[in-house]
């Protein structure tokens, strides 16, 4: 008999329990919209792991020059890009030219083997497999892409469009990467301002979430 009444009370604790616990799952898969695809060293994609919508930039009306007709990007990546470059345009700051966009697995290992210096990355651990980054530099720049005006200007404005640059200068131990004032990610502006308010790198964003 006192298993009867015991019992209704355990289910409802139970119950209750088991409320709480769905409601901090929802809050979690909130968050996890807000998710952001982190890759490096230690965070490689897989082999087949290929963007689903890819655009060819040759084909594309655009703001900015190309080094080839054969780069591809996300086509968010690309809309974000071309607004970025029209407003740089218009503030008279032009001539960027993209030198790379997407590369395959097979693409960057390639690279990998060819490089002499140790600085490119290991097929799997780059960013240009994700169609989410790209690299940019200018013809007429003395020196490298960081002496330039069109550097500085990107520097300003590129978190407005939902860039980062993404492997800055002092923070080489967090990246894992030497500075790269040429290669920028797309992330959304709403992430690419929190990052820049605090001046984090991408893995700062994701070990502070
Ligand atoms: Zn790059």
């Amino acid at each position: 008999m006192p298993k009867h009444t015991i019992n209704p009370v355990i289910s409802l604790m139970m119950a209750f329990l088991l409320c709480l616990c769905c409601a901090s799952k929802t809050a979690y898969a909130s968050e996890a919209q807000t998710d952001v695809l982190l890759v490096n060293h230690s965070n490689p994609l897989p082999q087949d792991y290929e963007p689903d919508d890819l655009v060819n930039l040759y084909a594309q009306k655009r703001h900015f020059r190309l080094a080839s007709s054969e780069i591809y990007l996300d086509r968010e990546t690309f809309e974000a890009a071309n607004e970025m470059f029209k407003q740089a345009e218009k503030d008279g700051v032009n001539k960027f030219t993209i030198t790379s966009g997407y590369r395959t697995w097979a693409a960057q290992e390639k690279l990998y083997f060819k490089d002499t210096t140790g600085t490119t990355a290991a097929p799997g651990e780059s960013e240009h497999q994700t169609g989410l980054a790209f690299d940019v530099t200018t013809r007429h720049g003395s020196g490298g892409f960081e002496s330039t005006k069109q550097y500085k200007w990107l520097i300003k404005h590129c978190w407005e469009y939902g860039f980062i640059l993404r492997y800055p200068k002092d923070k080489e131990e967090i990246t894992g990467f030497t500075c790269e004032p040429w290669h920028y990610r797309y992330v959304g502006v709403d992430i690419a301002k929190v990052i820049h308010e605090n001046d984090w790198t991408l893995e700062e964003y994701c070990d502070a979430k």
